[in-house]
């Protein structure tokens, strides 16, 4: 297919998000050329929407879908009024769920990715929270996810991925490269599933420390039997 030339009043300072596949998400626009909403929230969630020219909105040189051209639009507006807005958040379930666990995860994956590595790696540690698009061919539904790894110069040794995909919004999955370690119900979100009383702040914590744990154990046995030597090949981008 050609390709379609840039719209004129696109300067070429223009930034637009990642390429996607898959087409612009605008009901009924068949444009196969499309690119990734810019906007990332204040807890480095990133927008999901993916459109072409015609349906992102440039701000401020920045290509957003159009609900979030006129997020950014207020943003700029206060900014130059001298007030300092956060850009708001998304208010997405799967991403929120992705970002409490990744928050309790951080420490202690970037602590063990610090031990794994040596003077040859460097460690990923990207706390964005992106969507990747269902791919149907791979039999792959569309998720959140938060990453973390290790890398050589050459490539990466060891991925580490935190996803809840759209198809089972409760459940919190932990991969290691591109196998799933674990794949559970946190017990907060089941409590909240059978319709349970909460309970005290406490036993709360507790739940979420021995569900952190229950993933550390998974991931640590994973690098235990396979090392961190990962065939390349069927490593995925880092980000
Ligand atoms: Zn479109
Ligand atoms: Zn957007």
């Amino acid at each position: 297919m050609a390709r379609k030339p840039a719209p004129q009043e696109d300067a070429p300072s223009v930034r637009y998000g990642e390429a996607e596949g898959g087409g612009c998400d605008h009901a009924g626009c068949t444009n196969t050329e499309a690119y990734r909403c810019l906007y990332r929230d204040r807890r480095a969630v990133d927008c999901a929407w993916v459109a072409c020219r015609d349906h992102l909105k440039v701000v401020d040189d920045r290509a957003y879908c159009m609900r979030h051209a006129g997020v950014v639009e207020v943003l700029i507006m206060a900014h130059r009024q001298g007030t300092e807005l956060l850009p708001p958040d998304l208010d997405d379930r799967c991403a929120s769920l992705v970002r409490a666990v990744a928050n309790d995860l951080n420490e202690p994956v970037v602590e063990r990715l610090v031990r794994w590595g040596d003077t040859n790696t460097s460690i990923i540690n990207d706390p964005s929270i992106r969507y990747t698009r269902a791919d149907r061919i791979h039999h792959d539904p569309g998720h959140w996810e938060r990453v973390w790894g290790l890398a050589t110069r050459t490539g990466i040794l060891l991925r580490v991925g935190l996803r809840v995909e759209d198809t089972r919004p409760e459940t919190v999955i932990l991969t290691g490269g591109v196998t799933h370690l674990v794949a559970t119900i946190p017990p907060w979100i089941q409590r909240h599933l059978n319709g349970d009383p909460m309970q005290g702040s406490q036993s709360e914590l507790v739940e979420r420390l021995a569900f952190q744990q229950q993933l550390l154990q998974a991931l640590d046995e994973h690098v235990e039997k396979y090392g961190i030597t990962f065939p390349h090949s069927v490593m995925r981008s880092p980000v």
